[in-house]
């Protein structure tokens, strides 16, 4: 996932595009890059790393026009070169990309074999192919719309032409990627946060569309090349800005607003519009197993949920997404698979949610962005409402993943819909059709999930953030750092060494207790340290052991 940004109006596109791709960083990246008409020169100023060191190379540049991109790479290492914006062979096209273009060896091969390529990227055959058509139709719309009819994969595209320092061209097909009308121009952004505050509306794109803007004009086309009449947004302030409120980074932000994030995810579950009454009552009728699906600290979410449906009874695993492709054959038409993901367009776990769908199983996917492609293509949402994440770190959102998974796992339950093999006996035997039997089975829900909303009131973070400022020293010192715990807390250890990795670079392994000693305690020496996650009280003695 990466970020794109596009600024044409009567102020200084370059801090348009600063300010942007900084409010995009969230979605990570390793190298950035800017295109900007100067003196009417399109000009180009790529670095690999952050976007804060991108812009010390940019310092008194004023431009009208301009795009830019974190780049996440897929196709060639993080290099100043592979950095986007790509240029085409004669330099009429300048392009930032995000996505993946799958059969970019192929399109090579077919349409550009005269063309001396100087990246490693698939980004850089969209440039080409784009100019090709250009050279030969001399219409700019008209070369896009053949581009991108060849291409097969992902992108969302903002593209710069050298002789027109008036638009900005664009086109989309799965990646996400929104249009803002502001008061001082028009932008265009990967998503609602990277539009500048001056931003007064906004559009999603469709899949297939593509268009133009520029300062005051906006032209969206269909894949059949039909003018598109759309309905614009109006933004919410406090959507379109995230500010750090007085915190010194992000991350520290979000860890606080947790308690604030169980209640919101409880409410929804609790208000008359609760997501899981939308779904079909006789959806999970014929459901044998669940199998949860996701990546990273998403996938740690999905091991919690494994154990709260187990307990419950359930056949139930969790899978990592880019290996889902390898269990797909063991998916029916009466799986049950529920991805989870923070944004909604995590790459991996999406081409799951495609395979899942041609083996005809159920889909469910629990997310932040609902109106992200992931709600698009699975049968059911399930959405935890936390607000916007911009630390890349998860941190609020997997416990509002958390949340959720316990309430549908709850819910599940309480419906008595979902149990192996014995799902239609157990189902058609449970009467749940009388009203009363309904309401008790509603009442105990909500009882429930509102003695998980009073949770948020016994979380004390700031007591916590004392206790964990006194270890710091020790885990600085440390050679080998392990996280241990059993059951559900070998799960937060599993996530705790993640966060322990990303965030401090110290290599840190997660270890079920009872597992270190075969074999791995070996590296337990005086210089080693072991956070030990005991939450209860029964495993107590096994884990002291
Ligand atoms: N596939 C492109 C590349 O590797 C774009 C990756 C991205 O989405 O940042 O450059």
């Amino acid at each position: 996932m990466c970020g794109i940004v596009g600024y044409v109006g009567k102020e200084n596109a370059v801090e348009y595009l600063h300010n942007g791709l900084k409010k995009l960083e969230y979605r990570g990246y390793d190298s950035a890059g800017i295109a900007f008409f100067e003196n009417d020169e399109l000009k180009i100023i790529k670095k690999a790393g952050t976007v804060d060191n991108l812009f010390l190379y940019i310092q008194n540049t004023t431009a009208n026009i301009g795009i830019g991109h974190t780049r996440w790479a897929t196709h060639g290492k993080a290099t100043d070169t592979n950095s986007h914006p790509h240029k085409s062979f004669f330099g009429k096209v300048c392009v930032v990309h995000n996505g993946i273009v799958e059969n970019f060896l192929e399109l090579k091969n077919t349409y550009l074999t005269d063309i001396k390529l100087t990246s490693e990227t698939d980004t850089e055959i969209v440039a080409n192919l784009i100019e090709n058509f250009y050279i030969k139709t001399n219409n700019k719309l008209k070369s896009i719309f053949e581009t991108i009819k060849l291409l097969k994969g992902s992108f969302a595209l903002a593209i710069l032409f050298d002789d027109d320092n008036q638009n900005i061209y664009f086109a989309k097909q799965t990646s996400p990627l929104c249009l803002g009308i502001s008061k001082t121009g028009n932008m265009i952004s990967s998503d609602i946060l990277g539009l500048d505050a001056k931003t007064i509306k906004h559009v999603d794109l469709q899949d297939g569309d593509f268009g133009k803007i520029s300062k005051n004009k906006i032209e969206i086309f269909d894949k059949n090349f039909i003018a598109k009449n759309v309905k614009y947004k109006h933004i919410q302030k406090n959507k379109a800005t995230a500010t750090k409120q007085g915190y010194p980074h992000f991350m520290i932000k979000e860890i606080f607003e947790i308690p604030q994030v169980i209640k919101n995810t409880t409410k929804i579950y609790l208000s008359k519009n609760s997501p899981l009454k939308k779904i079909n009552k006789n959806y999970f009728d014929f459901v044998e197993r669940v199998l949860l699906v996701a990546c990273g600290t998403s996938y740690h979410a999905c091991k919690v949920g494994e154990i709260l449906l187990k307990n419950y009874g359930y056949d139930a695993t969790s899978q990592i997404a880019s290996e889902f492709i390898y269990c797909s054959q063991t998916i029916t038409k009466n799986t049950l698979c529920i991805f989870v993901s923070q944004s909604g367009e995590t790459a991996d776990t999406i081409s799951a949610v495609n395979s899942a769908k041609k083996y005809g199983a159920k889909t469910l996917c629990i997310t932040n962005i609902v109106s992200s492609n992931i709600t698009k293509i699975c049968d059911y949402t399930l959405p935890i409402n936390c607000g916007t994440e911009i630390a890349v770190a998860s941190t609020k959102a997997y416990i509002g993943q958390l949340v959720a998974l316990h309430i549908f796992a709850e819910y599940l339950y309480n419906q008595k819909m979902v149990s192996f093999k014995k799902a239609k006996e157990i189902y058609l035997n449970y009467d749940i059709k009388t009203d009363e039997k309904y309401k008790k089975i509603s009442r105990k829900m909500q009882k429930n999930i509102k003695k998980l909303q009073n949770l948020c009131n016994f979380i004390d973070i700031n007591n916590f953030n004392q206790q964990i400022k006194t270890l710091i020293k020790e885990v600085i010192n440390a050679k080998n750092v392990f996280m241990l715990g059993k059951n559900l807390d070998y799960v937060t250890a599993m996530e705790a060494a993640l966060k322990l990795k990303e965030i401090t670079y110290i290599n840190c392994v997660a270890y079920p207790c009872g597992e270190l000693k075969h074999g791995t305690i070996s590296l337990v020496d005086q210089n080693a340290l072991s956070f030990v996650f005991a939450t209860k009280k029964e495993l107590l003695p096994k884990i002291i052991s």
